[in-house]
């Protein structure tokens, strides 16, 4: 799981707080440097992590940490809440449009997890009750559009394809008409994505983007990336305006931190989180139980 490396160094420094009776300044200072090395080694983004650090002391200072009967108990409790609101605060919700369908444009990387996210998208909605259509615009990537057929049939959502010879901006025209017609209250375009961000594919998001005046723009990001994460992120956002970010296989063996930094630099909140391949493994993402989750 991600974040095992974090959140088994910071539960290491806390829980030497919490079992000291007295709790001294330079007990505090060593554990806050134990924090900032905890968040480096775990890839979190040297000026997020500067900033974050800062801000936990900030409030130590304010709370007088040290006039408390718990000294550890307070520390532990400012760096939650520090750590939640890094993660974006609240929980953020997907957006609603005021008059349906809902247009949902799904951008990233290629092997980011676009397509399979689109999937257990629509599977969500449809658990509550929605209506979700799903758009193949990635006509690039061999077997995409196959692969978003299978997956609307996995999970009973219709998949609107013109195949790989219309551009996508025609594709999204008709799917959009289509919605319309057949009172889809949510349409859900798969995006192609390429190895590397370029202006081509830029150029085509942005006219997608244009027709389709979506209401949400998501982000799908592979946690595995590192800090790569995190510049995707700034160049997508300056060229979408990016109005959220899911992040994929939070199951697998990553630090994690650089998608944590990713809200922090970018502003976009974490709307989803995707922990595995199968079509369920998609949650609405907490910024405060993951914070919880990796304090222990
Ligand atoms: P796309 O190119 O962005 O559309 O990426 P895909 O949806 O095809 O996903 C690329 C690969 O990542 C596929 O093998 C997916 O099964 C896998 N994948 C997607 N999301 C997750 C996740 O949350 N966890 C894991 N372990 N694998 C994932």
């Amino acid at each position: 799981m991600a974040f095992e490396g974090l959140a088994n160094r910071l539960q290491s420094v806390f829980s030497k707080l919490r079992g000291k009776g007295k709790v001294s300044e330079d007990d505090v200072a060593e554990a806050m440097r134990e924090v900032r090395l905890a968040l480096l080694e775990a890839d979190v983004n040297f000026k997020v992590v500067k900033e974050f650090i800062s801000k936990v002391k900030e409030k130590a200072v304010g709370q007088e940490v040290m006039s408390s009967f718990t000294p550890g108990m307070v520390i532990i409790d400012i760096v939650n809440k520090e750590l939640t609101e890094l993660m974006g605060g609240t929980q953020s919700k997907l957006a609603k449009a005021s008059k349906p369908p809902t247009v949902i444009m799904m951008a990233g990387l290629q092997g980011a997890g676009k397509t399979t996210t689109s999937g257990k998208l629509a599977k969500l909605l449809l658990k509550s009750n929605h209506k979700p259509l799903l758009v193949a615009c990635d006509i690039y990537r061999p077997a995409a559009i196959k692969q978003l057929q299978v997956l609307g049939e996995q999970v009973g959502a219709p998949v609107f394809s013109m195949g790989d010879g219309v551009s996508p901006v025609e594709i999204t025209r008709n799917a959009l008409q289509y919605a319309k017609d057949n009172h889809n209250d949510y349409v859900i375009i798969d995006t192609a994505g390429r190895l590397h961000i370029d202006e081509a594919l830029m150029e085509e998001l942005k006219q997608i983007h244009e027709l389709a005046k979506p209401d949400e723009v998501l982000l799908v990001v592979d946690a595995m990336t590192g800090q790569d994460a995190v510049n995707v992120a700034e160049s997508f956002h300056k060229q979408l305006e990016l109005t959220g970010v899911v992040l994929t296989k939070l199951d697998g063996d990553t630090r994690g931190g650089a998608a944590i930094s990713v809200k922090a630099v970018t502003g976009c909140p974490i709307k989803f989180a995707a922990m595995g391949e199968k079509i369920d493994s998609l949650e609405p993402f907490h910024p405060n139980r993951m914070a919880s989750r990796i304090l222990g």
